[in-house]
């Protein structure tokens, strides 16, 4: 086939058929030219005169993803798959055709990867939740077989992201962007392919929130221009002193990306000018002892900020990830990040699962020995999702945990034997348990933290040793899901839960019937109830009751269809077991003993408490139980009267409604500041109440802002979004009304 067809409609060329087999060639010497020769020239046959969005033939699109795997270090089969990814879907091709012409191993990889594709994630139709949350278990299943077919996958869906300014539709783009974010980049991480998470990560933040983007990407610029010469005389320094002690050492530096520093934003809730590591250099050496010889020479040479140093080497990442981190003072005092490694940790952290391949006995292939070195099985972190599956009884519950799940980091902990637990930051001693088992999980009770007695809702920290303390039997309290973070520990929670709700409302659904009966004065026995299951088409006594308890049956209709030739005894009073119950839905559950029913509780003013903040209640004389967030400073002068405070948790509401989350904003006094700010405030999804100003100086205005939030995670990541504005100086929420004059210019 003609090779002057390589070029596109931009003018830019994408790989040749010889540059492609040249860069597999160069890391696998024994690779089999002729099929990758076959699929290319087979992908362009078959996709013909077809287009993509860009105006490119649509071949390119295949060729790019094969050269990203190439870049990758893939096998051949991995490469001819990228090639023929689309063409099942796409082309007349079928899938014995693939096995005949390549090899059944093609054929089966290219028909995973089509799979794959065909499972629809995202849907902008929300009553399609649950077909899309079934899609995913598909494709959880789908990936687990063979990792390959998910590095194929996520290699397409990079090039497709990289072109998506050519799709003509914004809502199409921000759909693919949020699927993008929401499952293949955690996908990606999960793997240790850092390459590629990072960069779908930052192409779908460009999409999805393209003023912060913009913002960040300013503020970064501006960043540069200062610190170019640091920068530059800080790695001459390195440099020198790398030399002065013999060490032949890879030194560069890195910058970080926008969606990164977002994240350390948002997560953080630090300020722009806070972020020491925009900026971190590397240092590749060859041994693991070469690492730390490397970090004794700048410890000694610079002054080390403490707090910042980590080692990643003796106790690596969840994904694998290996490296010492650590941040030292320039002469000038500048923040520096140092991070040290070498060339395989390096390798690793870039590549990860595809790390493993390797040419070895005269072929190139999934290495386990290597896998085994780096931390073991590639998938493991993979598994958990499927097993997550097969516990979770209904599908869109479990996209939700999945995708809590893989958005957060990690907290490393162990067990009284030492055994290492890799659990989400923010975990707490009930997820702890489950992580280790589901059995220890169900019957968890308590929990020892290095030694001494915690709350099950406390956070653990890195190196916290749990034991976990079990009762008899599963006694979960209601709150307890508010607790537990993790999917696993979430999902079997809630399983328990019901279950016990179930007994509870079979209860009540047995004492109602029984009264209906006792009121009419006939006998009661079940056996009485067996026509009228039938006319109900219930199909046993005990789920009978748990309807009735649970008030979807109401008593009339029980006794209608008990005695139905009755004909309508207008004498008895209807009514349905919800009201009864009613009480117990209240938004607020109340743990802890002492409290009255009918206590009035209401939330405090001084650091108005919204669902998702840890809180506590106060029981103050005559006002009933007032509400405050646990770290809000007007509880300091309670503390000499902790008998007097209540331990109170969120109870999920029927229905979500809006709370009022309040911010303190330093803002630039200049045109279009203010705009700018209720601008990001929109497209963060709140909805702005109140703004009152009050002026500081002539450079600068104090704000207060009411919006309105479903939660806290909702209220930071507004306040993250604020601080990214290039106006804005400061953000914070607010605690405690601050005792200036306040003039109120409605927004
Ligand atoms: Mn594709």
């Amino acid at each position: 086939m003609s090779q002057t067809a390589n070029i596109r409609p931009s003018g830019q060329a994408f790989l040749r058929q010889y540059e492609l087999v040249d860069r597999v060639r160069a890391y696998d010497p024994s690779a089999d030219e002729a099929i990758l020769n076959k699929a290319y020239v087979f992908s362009m046959k078959a996709h013909g005169e077809q287009m993509r969005h860009s105006g490119d033939p649509y071949y390119a699109h295949p060729i790019e993803v094969a050269g990203i795997l190439a870049s990758l270090h893939l096998d051949v089969a991995s490469v001819c798959t990228a090639l023929l990814h689309d063409v099942l879907e796409d082309t007349d091709t079928t899938y014995s055709q693939l096995a005949e012409e390549f090899t059944p191993e093609i054929a089966e990889l290219v028909n995973g990867v089509t799979k794959l594709g065909q499972v629809e994630l995202s849907s902008p139709n929300p009553s399609r939740e649950r077909q899309q949350a079934e899609n995913f278990q598909k494709f959880v299943l789908a990936m687990s077989k063979d990792v390959r077919v998910l590095l194929v996958k996520l290699c397409d869906r990079l090039h497709n992201m990289r072109t998506l300014q050519y799709h003509p539709k914004k809502e199409s783009r921000e759909r693919i962007s949020r699927e993008t974010m929401e499952i293949y980049a955690p996908l990606a991480r999960r793997i240790g392919v850092d390459q590629i998470c990072s960069e779908l990560e930052d192409l779908s933040f460009q999409h999805l929130n393209s003023s912060v983007f913009e913002s960040i990407t300013k503020r970064v610029d501006a960043w540069r221009a200062d610190q170019k010469i640091i920068i530059s005389e800080m790695s001459i320094g390195l440099r020198d002193l790398m030399d002065v002690h013999g060490l032949n050492v890879r030194i560069y530096g890195r910058e970080k990306r926008a969606y990164a520093i977002w994240r350390k934003l948002e997560r953080q809730g630090i300020s722009f000018e806070d972020i020491s590591d925009i900026y971190a250099f590397r240092i590749v050496v060859d041994t693991p002892e070469t690492c730390y010889k490397v970090l004794g020479i700048l410890h000694q040479a610079y002054r080390c900020v403490p707090a910042r140093f980590r080692d990643f080497i003796s106790v690596p990442k969840g994904n694998g990830y290996q490296s010492l981190h650590t941040t030292i003072l320039s002469a000038e005092n500048n923040r520096v990040e140092i991070q040290i490694r070498t060339e395989r940790m390096e390798d690793i952290a870039e590549r990860g699962v595809a790390a493993h391949w390797a040419y070895k006995n005269q072929s190139y292939a999934f290495d386990p020995e290597s896998a085994n070195l780096a931390g073991g099985d590639p998938l493991r972190r993979i598994r958990p999702l499927v097993e997550m599956m097969e516990h979770t009884g209904d599908a869109a519950e479990f996209l939700e945990h999945v995708k809590l799940e893989m958005f957060t980091d990690q907290v490393f902990t162990f067990t009284p034997k030492g055994e290492l637990i890799s659990l989400p930051i923010g975990a707490t001693p009930l997820d702890f348990a489950y992580a280790v088992h589901t059995k220890i999980g169900d019957t968890c009770i308590g929990a020892l933290i290095n030694g001494r007695e915690k709350p099950l809702r406390t956070r653990l920290k890195n190196g916290d040793v749990v034991k976990v303390i079990r009762g008899g039997h599963p006694a979960p309290q209601p709150d307890w899901e508010s607790i537990a973070i993790t999917g696993k520990a979430r999902s079997a929670l809630r399983r328990l839960v019901r279950e016990e709700q179930a007994i509870e409302f079979q209860r009540i659904g047995a004492l109602l019937a029984n009264h209906a009966f006792a009121r009419e004065g006939k006998d009661f026995s079940e056996s009485s109830l067996e026509d009228a299951l039938k006319r109900l088409a219930i199909e046993n006594v005990n789920a009978l009751y748990e309807i009735l308890g649970r008030g979807e049956l109401s008593v009339v209709e029980l006794m209608r269809a008990v005695f139905p030739h009755r004909g309508n005894a207008d004498a008895i009073e209807d009514f349905k077991a919800r009201e009864i119950i009613q009480d117990e839905t209240a938004r607020l559950y109340v743990k802890g003993d002492g409290i009255k029913p009918g206590v009035g509780m209401h939330l405090s003013t001084c650091c108005s408490p919204i669902p998702g903040d840890r809180i506590v209640g106060y029981q103050a004389e005559g006002q009933g139980i007032v509400i405050h967030t646990i770290d809000c400073e007007v509880l300091g002068s309670f503390e000499d009267q902790d008998d007097r405070w209540i331990d109170l948790a969120w109870r999920r509401a029927a229905d979500q409604t809006a709370s009022t989350g309040r911010m303190i904003v330093t803002i630039e006094h200049v045109p279009g500041a203010l705009a700018d700010l209720t601008k990001i405030i929109g497209e963060a999804n709140g909805n702005l109440i109140n703004i009152k100003t009050v002026e500081r100086s002539p450079t600068f205005f104090d704000m207060i802002i009411d919006v309105e939030v479903t939660n806290n995670r909702h209220l930071s990541h507004i306040i993250a979004a604020v601080r990214a504005s290039t106006f804005v100086v400061s953000a914070d929420r607010a605690r405690i009304e601050p005792s200036i004059e306040i003039t109120n210019t409605e927004a």
